[in-house]
């Protein structure tokens, strides 16, 4: 009883991180890391000496194709019908009927031009924000397995897929390496795998991120609730903050490691104020980093 791995879902992650206005790289990883051995350590009577992190995101955005088709007219048809579809100049479309040959052909440019300007920017954002994080903590890895599907006449994207899968998989894989598994993901489509790790006698976690006590973890399937031998819980107040903070007047950089939000009697996100005087004099709200970068 001496290994754990945590599998991370980074689309549930971020969901549950942004619904507290908290991100991923606000997090002391390495301290939430120690938080996590020392609840395993609790529920098992044994001190994991080695626990890694997975994290799994989206690799890529899969493309629709945008040739202007029988396949287009009809979705961009449906579409118009189902959800808010704007023209070339920003206007709610509300009848394909009116549409003429060179509307449609504006739709499809607008949509080609969206569907790479999203892909760009999903992918920077991701790289962008994991890169620091796994730079900064060797016990994290990125896993890159499914990818975005983005619908680009409605403009946003509709679902992930594949990253279920690639974390089933990567816990099977793993599963002769680690003692303990911790899954913090809502996703029932993992019960197959979690099934099979709990044959193999290995410990099965839920990790759960909350803001309220008693706990009320959202978008978690019952079945995998019911499936977990028990949960590693962590309300907002015990999750560990580690940011920096520049001044505006001064350019001096601070930074705040192992700052807990407990320490400031956590009731609301509005009631959340913490300052910190800068040597220069200047009042600066920590709150300000936290909650609305
Ligand atoms: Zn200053």
């Amino acid at each position: 009883m001496n290994k754990f791995s945590v599998f991370i879902d980074g689309e549930f992650l971020f969901f549950t991180f942004k619904s507290m206005g908290i991100q991923e790289k606000d997090i002391d990883w390495h301290a939430f890391h120690g938080l996590i051995r020392n609840k395993i350590e609790n529920y098992t009577n044994a001190r994991p000496m080695v626990g890694r992190i997975h994290i799994f995101k989206a690799e890529s955005v899969a493309f629709f194709p945008v040739k202007r088709n029988e396949w287009f007219n009809n979705k961009l048809k449906n579409d118009i019908k189902e959800y808010k579809v704007y023209d070339a100049d920003n206007r709610l479309i509300t009848d394909y009927a009116s549409l003429t040959e060179d509307d449609i052909e504006k739709i499809r440019l607008r949509a080609v031009t969206d569907l790479k300007d999203f892909k760009e920017k999903y992918m920077s954002g991701v790289l962008g924000r994991y890169r620091h994080i796994t730079i900064n903590n060797a016990f994290i890895e990125l896993s890159l397995p499914g990818f975005v599907k983005y619908d680009p006449i409605i403009g946003r994207p509709i679902e992930e897929k594949g990253v279920d899968v690639g974390i089933a998989t990567d816990m099977i894989l793993k599963s002769d390496n680690y003692d303990v598994a911790i899954i913090l993901s809502g996703d029932a489509d993992l019960t197959p795998a979690i099934k099979q790790i709990k044959n193999k006698m290995k410990f099965v976690f839920l990790l759960r991120v909350f803001k309220e006590k008693p706990p009320r973890p959202v978008g978690i399937s019952d079945q995998l609730s019911q499936l977990v031998d028990g949960y590693i819980d962590f309300p907002l107040c015990e999750i560990p903050f580690s940011f920096r903070i520049s001044c505006d007047t001064c350019a001096n950089t601070i930074n705040v490691d192992n700052y807990f939000l407990s320490d400031i009697n956590f009731l609301s996100r509005e009631d959340v104020r913490l300052t910190h005087t800068c040597k220069c004099g200047q009042i600066l709200d920590f709150n300000r980093t936290v909650f609305e970068n």
